[in-house]
């Protein structure tokens, strides 16, 4: 017999599946610890005026599966209505099949909306008009929507000058779902464009009141930073890397090729590295020092196509897996963390899925009994967050480390609806666990696997992180 498309055991294909995702992972509420929507829009509980506001603007997702689809720009971040956009993204949809944006864009008309029709241009009026009446109404604001979702905690991502204003205009609101900065320093460590590193560093002496002409002054204002951030709730660092650098360094070496990038003289490859080396080893140890976590998002080649980016700039769907050298620099970095016992819980997420098995295995080095599951693999990120994608993640912790002591999934998203991703990520976990019972491979004791489920779905993140 032929499933209907997405009913409520979409993905749960055996019937222990279906039990563990109703009965457990459906209840749990959700765990956000990384994603970059913008907390200004909480605090101001923004109303969008309609479905393209909340649904297109800024995903760089639907943007590439646009230009793809033969779009053009002007419907993608160009000065399009934003009724045409909407078009544009109704006539793309469907030849979005067996992409997971076709699962998404079904799941979040269906989850947040109640709307249960295919979208394409041949529903696209009825939608449209449907979406924005809803959105006009006070249960499809931002924090409606967030309420709507059972949305326990939300991380964003912060830069270290941020003012954290709009994260305490939503804790003095009373809002019932934590809204918390994690702290992302790239810019800090950006040497390779001396322009704007220096121009960076102004505003970070700025705002620490720290002049910042030495290696050790710019440590200064950053920890200084890092304490402001401690004491609006921040626990949790986020770092994007190409992969980690761990070169060999002295103090007075960087300390003299940070005076150097300061005097505007731009630094060669192999200092800039050494000069990464040594911030990546500094955020550590302040991680360390607060009993943060540090996040490090591994392996993306990005703004590909300079035509785009110089006409648009960043995160605009012009970027792709890397193959960079990840093990052996990772190794060195975690352990020099390691060697004095500073390491900080850390969570390692590769973009190539080739690197599954070898982050699997990394994770295990470094493990130390202070923490279950101190070092963790990270879901499927980004082009791996699919089915496919999140299986395999899935798989390699599970072969290689302890699938029961996992985190679990995050959107890592910039739009509201994406808090479906959780429910899409709790029945691959679900379904995964049901074939290994009916197939004999792990006992069919549903209170164990039931625990299980409800741990790597909200407990564990929340025991981990300790953000209360
Ligand atoms: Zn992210």
């Amino acid at each position: 017999m032929i499933k209907k498309f997405m009913d409520e055991n979409f993905l749960l294909k055996t019937e222990t599946a279906q039990k563990l995702y109703h009965e457990h992972a459906k209840l749990m509420p959700i765990f956000d610890y990384h994603c970059h929507i913008d907390p200004k829009e909480i605090a101001e509980n923004k109303q969008f005026e309609n479905i393209t506001q909340i649904w297109l603007y800024g995903d760089h997702y639907k943007w590439r599966a646009m230009r793809t689809n033969g779009v053009d720009e002007r419907f993608c971040t160009g000065n399009a209505t934003d009724r045409e956009k909407f078009d544009k993204w109704a006539e793309t949809v469907p030849y979005t099949l067996r992409n997971p944006l076709y699962h998404w864009t079904h799941l979040e008309l269906k989850r947040f909306f109640g709307i249960d029709k295919i979208f394409s241009p041949a529903t696209a009026d009825e939608i449209w008009e449907e979406c924005n009446a809803k959105l006009r109404t006070p249960e499809y604001s931002v924090r409606g929507i967030i309420k709507q979702a059972n949305v326990h905690t939300i991380c964003t991502t912060d830069d270290p000058i941020d003012s954290l204003e709009y994260h305490r205009i939503i804790k003095e609101s009373g809002f019932e779902t934590a809204v918390l900065p994690a702290w992302r320093p790239d810019k800090a460590m950006a040497v390779e464009n001396e322009k704007v590193f220096n121009q960076y560093i102004d505003q970070l002496g700025d705002v620490a009141g720290i002049e910042i002409n030495s290696f050790d002054q710019l440590m200064d204002a950053l920890d200084k930073r890092h304490q402001f951030f401690h004491e609006n709730g921040c626990r949790l660092s986020d770092h994007g890397i190409e992969t980690a650098i761990a070169d060999d360094y002295t103090k007075s070496e960087i300390d003299s090729l940070f005076r150097q990038v300061r005097g505007g003289t731009p630094l060669d490859e192999q200092k800039i590295r050494k000069f990464k080396s040594c911030m990546l080893y500094e955020f550590g140890i302040m991680d360390h020092k607060r009993g943060w976590t540090q996040q490090f998002h591994i392996g993306a080649l990005r703004n590909n196509n300079s035509r785009l980016f110089k006409k648009l700039g960043a995160d605009i769907g012009c970027d792709s897996i890397g193959d960079f050298e990840i093990a052996r620099p990772l190794s060195k970095l975690l352990d020099r963390l390691d060697i004095n016992n500073q390491l900080a819980k850390t969570v390692l997420y590769n973009l190539n899925p080739r690197d599954n098995e070898l982050m699997g295995t990394m994770i295990g080095n470094f493990q130390d009994g202070s923490v279950p599951g101190k070092i963790q693999l990270g879901s499927g990120w980004w082009f791996l967050d699919q089915k496919d994608g999140m299986e395999k993640q899935m798989n390699a912790l599970s072969n290689l480390g302890l699938l029961s002591r996992f985190v679990g999934m995050l959107t890592d998203s910039r739009s509201f609806l994406s808090y479906t991703r959780h429910e899409y990520f709790r029945r691959n976990l679900c379904n995964l666990l049901g074939n290994d019972v009916e197939n004999g491979e792990i006992p069919n004791d549903l209170e164990l696997l039931g625990k299980m489920v409800e741990n790597i779905c909200f407990n564990n993140a929340r025991e981990y992180f300790k953000f209360d």
